[in-house]
């Protein structure tokens, strides 16, 4: 394991991981690193240092399941980390999840998990579960850092006026899903299967995967980038490019103030 921080009083912290899923994410967040410190390991980039107090790590999960399940293995096997925090973006699925919102999960499911006739469509084989939470009490404050962060000016002049923050269900698959007709299928099937999902995206259950295996806490933030329908591959760069970034940061800044 690696010494985290210079800094005596962290010295003996362990530290919390920011996973992002963008670079754009990261990007505003390495910039308020104090004692920045890069580390490569398992071709991807760590950046350890300290932020608002608290000795962290920010990594990139990368995109899709495996991606982000080997990063999340790699911030707990090689840097020792105590949580994990997921900032990423996300497809609306359910009615009233719009572009601007904030989804803080609840649980997550793999929509594209299917050993039936073996277990039972969307189980996670040899868990008996098809939906693994997340950690109560770090979604909580996560809950309130997005909203607080939603209340601050600079991001409500990014034009999404209503938006608001959702607790609930996600799920993860690898596929970028942008047809209405598809999203509409996706939502339906889960539903029929007793699953509301809020939003989908493509690496957040296999880090909770990952979490529960290790017995690290975890909790993840998405903000809607998109309607998972015909025009989300318009909609996602724009967001990201413009919106994404921004997001991360106040949520992030305002999560490590309350831990
Ligand atoms: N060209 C992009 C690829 C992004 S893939 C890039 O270079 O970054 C989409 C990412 O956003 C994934 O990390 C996924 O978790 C999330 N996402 C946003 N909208 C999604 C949608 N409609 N379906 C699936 N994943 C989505």
């Amino acid at each position: 394991m690696f010494p985290v921080t210079p800094s005596a009083a962290l010295a003996a912290a362990t530290p919390v991981a920011i996973l992002s899923a963008l670079s754009q994410e990261q990007r505003g967040l390495v910039e308020l690193l104090r004692s920045p410190r890069k580390v490569s390991h398992a071709g991807r980039d760590f950046w350890l240092g300290e932020l608002h107090g608290q000795a962290v790590v920010l990594a990139l999960s990368r995109i899709g399941k495996v991606a982000a399940a080997i990063t999340a293995a790699a911030l707990i096997e090689r840097f020792g980390v105590r949580r994990i925090v997921f900032t990423g973006v996300a497809g609306g699925l359910a009615d009233g999840v719009n572009v601007g919102d904030i989804v803080v999960a609840t649980d997550f499911l793999q929509h594209d998990l299917d050993a039936s006739p073996l277990f039972p469509r969307y189980e996670v084989p040899l868990y008996g579960k098809t939906r693994l939470a997340s950690d109560v009490d770090l979604s909580a404050l996560l809950f309130n850092a997005s909203c607080a962060a939603l209340a601050q000016q600079s991001l409500a002049a990014h034009g999404f006026a209503g938006a608001c923050v959702h607790q609930g269900l996600i799920a993860s698959g690898d596929r970028f899903v942008c047809g209405a007709d598809e999203s509409r299928k996706l939502r339906d099937l889960l539903a029929g299967a007793g699953h509301a999902v809020l939003a989908v995206e493509m690496e957040g259950a296999a880090v909770a995967q990952v979490c529960l295996d290790y017995g690290v806490p975890f909790a993840a933030v998405r903000t809607i980038s998109d309607r998972a329908d015909d025009s989300a591959h318009r909609d996602f760069p724009r967001f990201t490019d413009e919106v994404a970034s921004p997001y991360a940061r106040a949520i992030v800044e305002r999560l490590l103030n309350l831990l």
